[in-house]
Protein backbone atom coordinates (compact mmCIF):
# COMPACT_ATOMS: atom_id res chain seq x y z
CA UNK A 1 0.00 0.00 0.00
CA UNK A 2 1.27 3.49 -0.77
CA UNK A 3 1.94 5.78 1.90
CA UNK A 4 -0.40 8.35 0.69
CA UNK A 5 -3.42 5.69 0.18
CA UNK A 6 -2.46 4.60 3.87
CA UNK A 7 -2.94 7.94 5.29
CA UNK A 8 -6.34 8.58 3.00
CA UNK A 9 -8.03 5.80 4.06
CA UNK A 10 -8.65 6.24 7.80
CA UNK A 11 -10.30 9.64 7.18
CA UNK A 12 -12.47 8.59 4.73
CA UNK A 13 -14.03 6.06 7.05
CA UNK A 14 -13.80 9.20 9.66
CA UNK A 15 -15.47 11.26 6.96
CA UNK A 16 -17.97 8.72 6.49
CA UNK A 17 -19.15 7.91 9.76
CA UNK A 18 -18.23 11.00 12.40
CA UNK A 19 -19.41 13.70 10.90
CA UNK A 20 -18.71 16.46 13.98
CA UNK A 21 -16.36 18.90 11.92
CA UNK A 22 -19.45 20.52 9.98
CA UNK A 23 -20.52 22.10 12.60
CA UNK A 24 -17.51 24.18 13.13
CA UNK A 25 -17.89 25.98 9.53
CA UNK A 26 -19.27 29.27 10.29
CA UNK A 27 -22.47 29.81 8.67
CA UNK A 28 -23.79 26.31 8.32
CA UNK A 29 -25.66 25.96 11.79
CA UNK A 30 -28.94 27.38 9.91
CA UNK A 31 -28.69 24.38 7.34
CA UNK A 32 -31.13 22.23 7.75
CA UNK A 33 -29.05 19.01 6.81
CA UNK A 34 -26.79 20.11 9.59
CA UNK A 35 -29.03 19.34 12.53
CA UNK A 36 -28.61 16.12 11.28
CA UNK A 37 -25.21 15.84 12.50
CA UNK A 38 -23.45 15.69 15.42
CA UNK A 39 -21.82 18.85 16.65
CA UNK A 40 -19.21 17.48 19.28
CA UNK A 41 -15.10 18.32 17.75
CA UNK A 42 -13.62 15.57 16.50
CA UNK A 43 -10.53 14.44 18.89
CA UNK A 44 -7.73 12.11 19.76
CA UNK A 45 -4.16 11.83 21.52
CA UNK A 46 -4.64 14.62 23.81
CA UNK A 47 -4.92 18.03 22.22
CA UNK A 48 -5.11 16.78 18.57
CA UNK A 49 -7.94 17.93 16.47
CA UNK A 50 -8.53 15.32 13.07
CA UNK A 51 -10.47 17.50 10.75
CA UNK A 52 -12.54 15.53 8.38
CA UNK A 53 -14.73 15.75 5.10
CA UNK A 54 -17.98 16.63 6.10
CA UNK A 55 -20.54 14.98 4.72
CA UNK A 56 -22.37 16.83 0.72
CA UNK A 57 -25.63 18.40 1.86
CA UNK A 58 -27.12 16.03 -1.33
CA UNK A 59 -26.53 12.71 -3.59
CA UNK A 60 -23.31 13.13 -5.80
CA UNK A 61 -25.20 13.27 -8.77
CA UNK A 62 -28.10 15.21 -7.37
CA UNK A 63 -26.71 18.43 -9.24
CA UNK A 64 -26.28 16.89 -12.44
CA UNK A 65 -26.09 17.83 -15.57
CA UNK A 66 -25.00 20.92 -14.42
CA UNK A 67 -22.72 19.86 -12.14
CA UNK A 68 -21.93 16.21 -13.12
CA UNK A 69 -21.51 13.11 -10.45
CA UNK A 70 -17.84 13.01 -12.09
CA UNK A 71 -17.08 16.57 -11.70
CA UNK A 72 -18.39 15.92 -7.74
CA UNK A 73 -16.21 12.64 -7.59
CA UNK A 74 -13.28 14.49 -8.29
CA UNK A 75 -13.88 18.08 -7.12
CA UNK A 76 -15.18 16.79 -3.76
CA UNK A 77 -13.97 13.24 -3.18
CA UNK A 78 -10.43 14.39 -4.34
CA UNK A 79 -9.50 17.81 -4.01
CA UNK A 80 -11.44 18.56 -1.41
CA UNK A 81 -10.65 15.53 0.39
CA UNK A 82 -6.81 16.21 -0.36
CA UNK A 83 -7.32 19.42 1.29
CA UNK A 84 -8.19 17.98 4.74
CA UNK A 85 -5.42 15.58 4.64
CA UNK A 86 -2.58 18.12 3.73
CA UNK A 87 -4.43 19.79 6.79
CA UNK A 88 -4.14 16.97 9.23
CA UNK A 89 -0.35 16.17 8.23
CA UNK A 90 0.69 19.98 8.28
CA UNK A 91 -0.82 20.75 12.18
CA UNK A 92 0.38 18.07 13.71
CA UNK A 93 2.81 18.81 16.33
CA UNK A 94 2.34 23.02 15.63
CA UNK A 95 0.28 25.39 17.52
CA UNK A 96 -2.42 24.84 14.98
CA UNK A 97 -2.89 21.09 15.95
CA UNK A 98 -5.87 22.07 18.79
CA UNK A 99 -7.73 24.92 16.54
CA UNK A 100 -11.11 24.83 14.53
CA UNK A 101 -11.16 25.13 10.71
CA UNK A 102 -12.33 29.30 11.99
CA UNK A 103 -9.18 29.81 14.54
CA UNK A 104 -6.18 28.23 11.80
CA UNK A 105 -7.60 30.38 9.06
CA UNK A 106 -7.37 33.42 11.50
CA UNK A 107 -4.44 32.57 12.97
CA UNK A 108 -2.35 31.03 10.66
CA UNK A 109 0.51 32.85 8.32
CA UNK A 110 0.27 32.68 4.49
CA UNK A 111 1.14 29.41 3.81
CA UNK A 112 -0.05 25.41 3.62
CA UNK A 113 -1.53 25.31 6.67
CA UNK A 114 -3.64 28.64 6.38
CA UNK A 115 -4.22 27.56 2.36
CA UNK A 116 -5.08 23.93 2.89
CA UNK A 117 -7.56 25.22 6.10
CA UNK A 118 -9.39 27.44 3.77
CA UNK A 119 -9.90 25.31 1.08
CA UNK A 120 -11.74 22.93 3.56
CA UNK A 121 -14.02 25.75 4.65
CA UNK A 122 -14.25 27.45 1.49
CA UNK A 123 -15.83 24.05 -0.43
CA UNK A 124 -17.70 22.87 2.59
CA UNK A 125 -19.24 26.32 2.29
CA UNK A 126 -19.00 26.00 -1.31
CA UNK A 127 -21.63 22.29 -1.59
CA UNK A 128 -23.98 24.29 0.81
CA UNK A 129 -24.83 27.18 -1.38
CA UNK A 130 -25.82 24.94 -3.95
CA UNK A 131 -28.84 22.43 -4.26
CA UNK A 132 -30.88 20.61 -7.09
CA UNK A 133 -32.93 22.86 -8.43
CA UNK A 134 -31.69 25.73 -7.10
CA UNK A 135 -30.79 29.23 -8.94
CA UNK A 136 -34.12 31.74 -8.62
CA UNK A 137 -33.65 34.74 -6.48
CA UNK A 138 -33.66 35.73 -2.82
CA UNK A 139 -36.34 36.88 -0.76
CA UNK A 140 -36.70 38.41 2.78
CA UNK A 141 -34.06 41.00 4.20
CA UNK A 142 -31.16 39.38 1.66
CA UNK A 143 -33.32 40.62 -1.55
CA UNK A 144 -33.95 43.88 0.08
CA UNK A 145 -30.11 44.68 0.89
CA UNK A 146 -29.34 43.32 -2.39
CA UNK A 147 -31.89 45.49 -4.05
CA UNK A 148 -30.39 49.13 -2.05
CA UNK A 149 -26.69 47.88 -2.95
CA UNK A 150 -27.09 47.06 -7.11
CA UNK A 151 -30.81 48.83 -7.35
CA UNK A 152 -32.48 45.04 -8.43
CA UNK A 153 -31.50 41.84 -8.33
CA UNK A 154 -30.88 41.51 -11.91
CA UNK A 155 -28.04 44.23 -12.17
CA UNK A 156 -26.80 42.00 -8.58
CA UNK A 157 -26.89 39.48 -10.93
CA UNK A 158 -24.51 40.85 -13.69
CA UNK A 159 -22.41 42.47 -11.43
CA UNK A 160 -21.71 38.99 -9.73
CA UNK A 161 -21.23 37.17 -13.31
CA UNK A 162 -18.74 39.90 -14.33
CA UNK A 163 -16.78 39.33 -10.44
CA UNK A 164 -16.25 35.83 -11.30
CA UNK A 165 -15.75 35.68 -14.99
CA UNK A 166 -13.14 38.70 -14.40
CA UNK A 167 -11.56 36.74 -11.31
CA UNK A 168 -8.22 36.08 -12.56
CA UNK A 169 -6.62 32.40 -12.55
CA UNK A 170 -8.13 30.32 -9.75
CA UNK A 171 -9.86 31.81 -6.79
CA UNK A 172 -13.34 32.02 -5.19
CA UNK A 173 -16.47 35.20 -5.71
CA UNK A 174 -18.28 35.82 -2.49
CA UNK A 175 -21.42 37.53 -1.74
CA UNK A 176 -20.35 39.01 1.74
CA UNK A 177 -22.08 41.02 4.20
CA UNK A 178 -20.19 43.87 5.59
CA UNK A 179 -19.57 44.56 9.53
CA UNK A 180 -22.36 48.09 8.43
CA UNK A 181 -25.05 45.40 7.82
CA UNK A 182 -24.69 46.22 4.07
CA UNK A 183 -23.81 43.24 1.24
CA UNK A 184 -20.80 42.88 -1.74
CA UNK A 185 -19.43 41.17 -4.03
CA UNK A 186 -15.34 40.30 -3.08
CA UNK A 187 -13.24 38.39 -4.88
CA UNK A 188 -10.69 36.54 -3.77
CA UNK A 189 -7.26 34.39 -5.21
CA UNK A 190 -6.13 30.99 -4.37
CA UNK A 191 -7.64 29.98 -0.98
CA UNK A 192 -8.66 33.54 -0.04
CA UNK A 193 -11.62 33.88 2.59
CA UNK A 194 -13.31 36.57 3.45
CA UNK A 195 -13.71 35.87 7.15
CA UNK A 196 -10.05 37.38 7.15
CA UNK A 197 -11.17 40.74 6.05
CA UNK A 198 -13.88 40.75 8.72
CA UNK A 199 -16.77 40.25 5.96
CA UNK A 200 -19.59 37.30 6.78
CA UNK A 201 -19.30 34.91 3.33
CA UNK A 202 -23.02 34.65 2.30
CA UNK A 203 -22.02 32.25 -0.65
CA UNK A 204 -19.89 31.40 -3.21
CA UNK A 205 -18.65 30.32 -6.24
CA UNK A 206 -15.15 28.22 -6.15
CA UNK A 207 -13.66 29.48 -9.72
CA UNK A 208 -10.54 27.13 -10.03
CA UNK A 209 -10.49 25.55 -13.49
CA UNK A 210 -11.07 22.20 -11.52
CA UNK A 211 -14.78 23.62 -10.19
CA UNK A 212 -15.72 23.35 -14.00
CA UNK A 213 -13.40 21.60 -16.52
CA UNK A 214 -15.04 18.38 -16.94
CA UNK A 215 -18.09 20.03 -17.89
CA UNK A 216 -17.72 22.76 -19.35
CA UNK A 217 -13.82 22.66 -20.20
CA UNK A 218 -12.93 26.80 -20.86
CA UNK A 219 -15.69 28.16 -20.51
CA UNK A 220 -16.23 28.93 -17.34
CA UNK A 221 -19.07 31.89 -18.11
CA UNK A 222 -21.16 28.48 -18.81
CA UNK A 223 -20.42 27.15 -15.69
CA UNK A 224 -21.69 30.82 -14.02
CA UNK A 225 -24.97 30.83 -15.27
CA UNK A 226 -25.39 27.11 -14.60
CA UNK A 227 -24.59 28.26 -10.72
CA UNK A 228 -26.84 31.33 -11.01
CA UNK A 229 -29.79 29.85 -12.73
CA UNK A 230 -30.02 26.21 -11.54
CA UNK A 231 -27.90 25.81 -8.72
CA UNK A 232 -27.76 28.60 -5.68
CA UNK A 233 -29.32 27.97 -2.76
CA UNK A 234 -30.71 31.05 -1.81
CA UNK A 235 -32.29 29.87 1.88
CA UNK A 236 -28.85 29.20 2.49
CA UNK A 237 -27.01 32.59 1.79
CA UNK A 238 -30.81 34.37 3.32
CA UNK A 239 -29.93 32.39 6.19
CA UNK A 240 -26.29 33.49 6.86
CA UNK A 241 -26.99 37.42 6.45
CA UNK A 242 -29.62 37.38 8.56
CA UNK A 243 -28.01 34.85 11.23
MN1 LIG B 1 -12.34 23.69 -5.73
Amino acid sequence: MKRRDFIKTPLIVAGATMLGKVGMVSGLSGVAHAADIAFTPQTNEGTHMEHTLPPLPYAQDALAPHISQETIEYHYGKHHNTYVVNLNNLIKGTEFEAMSLEDIILKAPAGGIYNNAAQVWNHTFFWNGMKPNGGGAPSGPLAKAITEKWGSFEEFQKAFQAAAAGNFGSGWTWLVKKADGSVDIVNTGAAGNPITSGDKPLLCVDVWEHAYYIDYRNQRVKFLEAFANNLINWDFAGGNFTG
